[in-house]
């Protein structure tokens, strides 16, 4: 009988795999607090960094690692247990006030991660027999809380409401959740959320709008995208993160009270993890309260994404429409954006080449991402650079 392969060697040979393909990912060693002017393990002198979703520039901010210390010195460390047992505290408790108050909805539940929040609402919502429509470049996060929930998982074009609307009424599930980015990470176009919310109302659906890059941004006072549009309705489920514009970690899901009681009774990816500390719920106030008062930062912010869009025409390769922190510069072959992103590096300039299965297969790209803590000189020398490497067949 032939011996079969020896597990440690598949992953050898799978890694060998990726490297040959140029698609193994490592990890960079940053040395520094996350800012622009940022330092790495792997190179002398600093590199400017487009990377980070630190979009209104809090995460290295003094007063929020100063109310993380005063969290500190109140709670300690731990929260001890899960917060069903003995975990939950008063500091979670006002953080969740806070933010249902924050975005106008009745409710909020603070989990420790996006990722925790979306795999825990989706099966707590529908099940067995139920379906779950998806933008088909819905963030990895959604697709996993689909497969976990299991429901059918039926997807639509990008932002196509007929071919939303189409599969709305062919479908005879008992339970309909309808689920979208509100900015989609890779692309940065901001969904279409009055003509889905819409066609949740007139198909008795949910909507769930995962705002991870929108929340802090968009909207008066950074409300997100709901407030940016307008919209309130007992059919939505708003899901913020709080690791990328509020610069400290953990997420939290805000609705109808009933909602969210049935989460905390149901959602396994609360139910079962320890609570986060209770200090950075301290911290994630302050967040808050900063993020509220940041008009002046996104302010900043519009006007680095206006000078990038304004100074980026090249001939070969194309920004994607987006109004957002997240400009995408589409390049096309694997290869040669992998070549573009180390010519950057070369020149001290750090933008992620992002390839598929992240984004579809020939449109991998440049992931440009700026903060408020950039200068407009700063966007500039991005501009020249790739306007330089693109003239020289980088
Ligand atoms: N949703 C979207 C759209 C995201 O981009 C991310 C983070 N990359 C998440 C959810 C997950 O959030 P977190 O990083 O807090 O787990």
């Amino acid at each position: 009988m032939a011996e079969r392969p020896d597990p440690l060697d598949e992953i050898r040979s799978s890694l060998a795999d990726l490297d040959a393909a140029g698609l193994r990912r490592r990890r960079r060693i940053v040395t520094t607090p996350c800012r622009p002017d940022t330092r790495l393990a792997d190179r002398d002198g600093p590199v400017l960094a487009f990377c980070s979703n630190d979009y209104l520039g809090l995460a290295a901010e003094s007063a929020l690692g100063q109310a993380l210390q005063a969290g500190a010195a109140r709670w300690g460390c731990g929260s001890g247990a899960s917060h069903l047992v003995s975990g939950h505290y008063a500091a979670h408790e006002a953080l969740e006030a806070r933010l249902a108050g924050f975005v106008g909805m009745e409710d909020a539940l603070y989990f420790s991660t996006g990722y925790m929040a979306n795999i825990g609402v989706m099966p707590a919502l529908v099940g067995r027999g139920d379906a779950i429509f998806a933008d088909k470049v819905n963030h990895a996060s959604l697709v996993d809380g689909a497969l976990l929930s299991r429901a059918e998982l039926i997807r639509y074009p990008h932002c196509d409401l007929a071919a939303l609307e189409a599969r709305l009424a062919a479908s005879t599930a008992p339970r309909k959740l309808i689920v979208t980015d509100g900015v989609f990470s890779m692309d940065g176009d901001i969904a279409p959320l009055p003509g889905l919310l819409a066609l949740a109302e007139a198909h008795r659906a949910w909507l769930l709008v995962d705002d991870a890059h929108g929340f802090g941004v968009l909207g008066p006072g950074g409300r997100g995208c709901l407030a940016h549009f307008g919209l309130a309705s007992p059919r939505l489920i708003y899901m913020g993160t709080l690791g990328k514009a509020a610069g400290a970690a953990g997420a939290f899901v805000a609705g109808q009270g009933e909602v969210i009681d049935w989460l905390i009774n149901r959602s396994r990816s609360y139910i079962f993890t320890t609570g986060a500390p209770p200090a950075l719920a301290e911290a994630l106030l302050t967040a808050v309260d900063l993020i509220e008062h940041s008009d002046a930062r996104r302010t900043h912010l519009d006007a680095l994404i206006a000078r990038l869009k304004a100074g980026l025409h090249l001939k070969r390769w194309q920004l994607l429409p987006s109004d957002t922190p997240i400009q995408p510069l589409v390049i096309g072959d694997n290869h040669e954006t992998l070549a573009v992103s180390r010519a950057l590096d070369a020149e001290g300039l750090w933008v992620p080449a992002i390839r598929p299965p992240t984004v579809p297969k020939g449109a991998a790209r440049l992931r440009i991402t700026l903060s408020a803590a950039h200068s407009l000189e700063q966007v500039d020398r991005l501009t020249d650079a790739l306007k330089r490497l693109e003239a020289r067949g980088a």
